[in-house]
């Protein structure tokens, strides 16, 4: 199946770009017949193939496999049923933007145009235990129009319409989080006016297309 294959090239692109150690991260899609694909527990992203691509239904009934469904799952469907128009959520522990969430410092600032737009309002969610129905209910306060989701003390969330709209938001998020860091070394980024930034909103809609939940603005 043609997804599964997607699937396996960015469980390997992840791993290449190291936004996730050892076994860490899953990523899933949803079918059009509302069923689902998700990574196995316990592989390394770096090598999964097709056979470590699960497709289960909500309820977590997978179809011929001795597998184990990513422990995350709980978490991706709390976003597939909250957000229709979302196909595919990516979860992985980037390390600066893992740091920025450890830290409890925001990335909603106004320093990378492509961020801006690309990334809207990063949610700042909660600790809460891996794997437990905790995490699924940290995403709540903004699951209604986040793209992107930093995680305390763990890591990241990036969802989108496809799964390349997905992983592009993490490798974007992580590029900003590095950005950022870097720029406190030297003595802090200057951030886009207000007046700057109403008017990238404004070519952004005229030239792309693009319109801005306003939740999803800075
Ligand atoms: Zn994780």
């Amino acid at each position: 199946m043609y997804l599964k294959n997607e699937l396996v090239h960015f469980c390997h692109k992840v791993y290449e770009k190291e936004f996730v150690a050892a076994t860490d991260g899953n990523l899933s899609v949803r079918l059009p017949d509302g069923t689902f694909l998700i990574t196995s527990s316990g592989i390394s992203k770096g090598e999964v193939t097709v056979e470590d691509i699960i497709h289960t239904d909500r309820h977590g009934n997978t179809r011929a496999t001795n597998k184990k469904i990513s422990t995350e799952f709980k978490m991706h469907l709390e976003i597939y049923r909250a957000r229709p128009e979302i196909n595919a959520v990516v979860h992985c522990h980037p390390v600066h933007a893992t740091a920025f969430a450890s830290s409890n410092r925001s990335l909603n600032r106004a320093v990378l145009p492509e961020a801006v737009l690309g990334l809207g309002r990063i949610a700042l969610c909660e600790y809460a235990t891996p794997s437990t129905r905790a995490l699924a209910e940290s995403l709540q306060h903004s699951i209604d129009y986040a793209n992107v989701f930093l995680l305390r003390n763990h890591g990241a969330v990036t969802v989108g319409t496809s799964l390349r709209e997905a992983y592009n938001r993490m490798e974007k998020l992580e590029h900003t989080a590095k950005v950022l860091w870097l720029t406190e070394s030297l003595g802090g980024a200057i951030e886009i006016s207000k007046d700057k930034l109403e008017e990238l909103y404004s070519v952004a809609a005229a030239t792309y297309g693009m319109e801005i939940h306003p939740k999803n603005r800075l």
